[in-house]
């Protein structure tokens, strides 16, 4: 059954996570963090878009960003424009860490053994995810370039939510405002 199967793969990877000798420091909550801020860009760093993607108390998230911020993986600053907003933003061995740990080895094993068939795997689980967020109504937080906003300029991308320009990196990035592309009907 798809639940089974996901749930026992969720429960693997929390398992190699708990057991990795570089993250006996850190909760699975604060891993996850990182992970979202690592792969997140600058519209979406704030500790509320953090909240919504994990999908867990305020309380909770603010703890844990507290706590990374003690150990030095993460760093506050002030938005440029609303100073009551914060950004959060990777340290340099925050990154260290996540590249030492991600992906995790036997996932990336696994993938190597299955060939092009977990390609094509990736593309049904990314259907998948699609499809619940389509007929869920729940934030998409899908890669930029795939947001029914991102245009390709000649100046370059350019947010059409935002009225701003993107950098070509950003294009790879996931967003909180990422908005699936209408789907037209025949
Ligand atoms: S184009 Fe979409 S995903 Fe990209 S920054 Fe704008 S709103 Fe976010």
């Amino acid at each position: 059954m798809l639940f089974d199967l996901l749930e026992r793969l969720s429960s693997l990877t929390r398992v190699w996570f708990r057991e990795h000798p570089k993250l006996t420091d850190l909760q699975p909550i604060q891993l996850s963090a990182l992970m979202y801020l690592e792969r997140c860009n600058r519209y979406s760093n704030t500790p509320l878009a953090v909240t919504e993607y994990l999908g867990l108390t305020k309380g909770t998230v603010s703890q844990s960003l507290k706590a990374l911020e003690t150990k030095g993986l993460l760093v506050k600053t002030q938005d440029t424009r609303d100073k009551r907003s914060v950004h959060l933003r990777l340290t340099e061995p925050a990154q260290a860490l996540l590249d030492a740990v991600m992906p995790p080895d036997f996932l990336v094993n696994a993938a190597q053994r299955m060939g092009a068939r977990a390609e094509d795997l990736e593309g049904l689980l990314l259907e998948l995810l699609r499809n619940i967020q389509q007929g869920e109504n729940v934030p998409s937080f899908g890669l930029c370039r795939t947001c029914r906003f991102h245009q390709k300029l000649e100046a370059g991308a350019f947010c059409g939510l935002t009225q701003e320009p993107l950098e070509p990196l950003e294009a790879e990035l996931i967003c909180r405002e990422h908005a699936l592309p209408e789907v037209t009907e025949n």
